[in-house]
């Protein structure tokens, strides 16, 4: 599939001259998650950025897990993030953990410390915010920070040999308390943690902290490019600092625009939250804007990925209008998406002139936007049903589908007239009569007739009960984080976001399919196969319905 063409940003032109001027041979990126949750849509940005342009400059990306903290990590989510970036569609060139570096971290530390650009430091946590001061403020020196070389080395071994209690000491570097530039007063390198890690175990109670980890992990696989999300931006100065001063391979670090996407939220923090407390169906719920959760509902990763190239990179953030996504998804979809009819709301329908033992086939057009799907034999027998809300029985002028008296398409098939209805003892309508005309075959209309109303239907016999789910945006409000003090985010939650409908009916052919499979409900929107479907009852998801408000709004735009 021909994906969108992406236009120069800021990135790749840093990058073009950089190849021009010699300065690399070759690039290489890394997309680094800290396996703490599911990944989401905004992660989708920056692996869509890092394979993306990795691939374009016939470069490498590693897929590096940023495993430094071992409090909230674990090795469910490695799999689901591996998972998730080959269902994006990328391959990795080399797969690494932070975790084994730990002991060539180790050595850098020590190796800072000699250099007298380090110490171990024993003021309490309230105490160091204290001393570094604030932007207006200048920073105060530890009282710690003069230890010999020779004292440092020894409190930094015991720190590591599980001496001390978590939170009494830190390893800092020695920078500047004066700094206009907050990272760079003294910053801590490690800190204590008696906390098993999902790799390394019991093997280390001092874990080094991200600002001083990260680079020395792209410096270590040679990144040329470190490509990251703007709230970095302060930390710059520290990330040069350390390899400048290590004196070992200089990676670049360069920042962009975070995604953000209104009605939903974008963090593993707060998506675990509706997870833990079962505010969604898990990870994968396809409300959730999580890769899992997309790829559940059916939305095809190729649509994410011309998504991210249609919002590109910028240096100012932003909130992305999710309508956005959907154009994305639906233009996907409609060129891919076989055709199915398919009934949500099921009335009964009987064509009383219409022989009771016999079964026609038409061709059905599989895809209308695709020629070379064909199309199929579709059953047509004296019994069918419609949508209840493609009838009434007093209908407004307005109003082209079926109601007494009145002729309607049956699409594919033939012009009926409905005859009259029969209804249950309490008024409810169970059954619509009507009379077929066997000289309108395909739903042609003879002399002239004027018929505007055109219905899809199903064989009763040829049809299975199946359940649907329908979704709707996780969040009533446009920022959800957007609240007054003291409210949480997840009281904007819609109440109204999944709605399950029981015994819809499908063509049975469906039932050949795998969960996964991806169709469009003629006149419905896109649906796909739920893996909670079983062989009595398959279950569908609607990903998206038909009606495009993004492009409805540019169109109205360019008026
Ligand atoms: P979260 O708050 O969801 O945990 P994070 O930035 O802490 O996000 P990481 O696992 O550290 O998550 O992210 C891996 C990479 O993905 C980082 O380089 C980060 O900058 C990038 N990333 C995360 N969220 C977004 C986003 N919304 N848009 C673009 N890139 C993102
Ligand atoms: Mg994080």
């Amino acid at each position: 599939m021909e994906e969108t063409k992406r236009s120069r940003d800021f990135i790749r032109e840093i990058i073009d001259s950089d190849l021009a001027s010699g300065k690399h041979k070759e690039i290489v990126t890394r997309f680094p998650p800290e396996p703490n949750g599911y990944l989401h849509i905004g992660h989708a940005k920056s692996i869509c950025t890092n394979f993306g342009i990795a691939k374009e400059f016939n470069g490498k990306c590693n897929l590096r897990f940023d495993d430094t903290n071992p409090v909230k990590e674990e090795t469910e989510f490695v799999e689901a993030i591996k998972e998730d970036v080959e269902w994006l569609g990328f391959k990795w060139n080399s797969l690494r953990f932070a975790s084994d570096y730990f002991d060539r971290m180790y050595s850098f530390a020590e190796q800072l410390i000699n250099m007298g650009f380090a110490y171990v430091c024993d003021l309490s946590p309230e105490d160091t915010r204290t001393y570094r001061g604030s932007l207006t403020k200048h920073g105060k020196n530890s009282p710690y920070r003069n230890r010999s070389v020779e004292e440092n080395l020894d409190l930094l071994r015991r720190m590591k040999n599980g001496e001390f209690p978590e939170g009494s000491r830190t390893l800092r570097a020695k920078i500047d308390m004066a700094s206009p530039t907050m990272s760079l007063r003294d910053p801590a390198m490690y800190r204590i943690l008696h906390r098993s890690h999902h790799r390394t175990g019991d093997k280390w109670c001092i874990y080094p902290m991200y600002d001083f980890a990260h680079c020395l992990e792209d410096s270590i696989e040679e990144i040329t490019h470190s490509l990251c999300t703007l709230e970095f931006e302060v930390n710059r100065p520290l990330y040069n600092w350390y390899l400048e001063i290590l004196n070992i391979f200089r990676s670049r670090q360069i920042e962009f625009a975070r995604l953000n996407l209104s009605y939903t939220v974008m963090s593993k923090r707060l998506l675990r939250k509706l997870v833990e407390e079962s505010l969604v169906n898990g990870w994968d719920d396809p409300r959730m804007p999580t890769l899992s959760g997309l790829r559940r509902r059916g939305v095809p990763p190729v649509a994410i990925r011309n998504f991210c190239s249609t919002i590109g990179l910028a240096k100012r953030n932003s909130i992305v209008d999710i309508a956005l996504l959907e154009h994305c998804i639906r233009e996907e979809l409609n060129k891919t998406a076989p055709r199915v009819m398919s009934v949500l709301n099921p009335v009964k329908l009987v064509i009383e002139n219409y022989p009771e033992d016999k079964t026609e086939y038409f061709d059905y057009v599989v895809n209308p936007e695709d020629e070379s799907a064909g199309t199929r034999p579709t059953p047509f027998t004296r019994e069918l049903y419609i949508e209840k809300d493609d009838f009434m029985e007093d209908p407004p002028k307005k109003f082209f589908r079926m109601g007494p008296g009145r002729e309607v398409r049956l699409r594919y098939a033939y012009l009926v007239t409905c005859t009259g209805v029969i209804k249950d003892e309490e008024g409810n309508i169970t059954e619509i009569r009507c009379t077929y005309d066997p000289e309108t075959t395909g739903g042609n209309a003879p002399g002239g007739r004027r018929v505007k109303g055109t219905l899809h239907w199903v064989s009763a016999a040829h049809s299975s009960p199946v359940e649907v789910r329908l979704y709707d945006r996780l969040f009533n409000k446009e920022n959800p984080m957007d609240t007054e003090e003291g409210v949480d985010f997840t009281s904007s939650l819609n109440p109204d976001s999944l709605c399950t409908i029981a015994n819809c009916m499908v063509e049975n052919h469906m039932k050949d399919k795998e969960p996964g499979f991806i169709c469009q409900f003629e006149r419905k929107g896109y649906f796909c196969i739920d893996p909670d479907s079983s062989s009595e009852k398959m279950v569908f998801n609607r990903t998206i319905t038909l009606r495009d408000s993004w492009a409805k709004m540019k169109a109205k735009k360019k008026q």
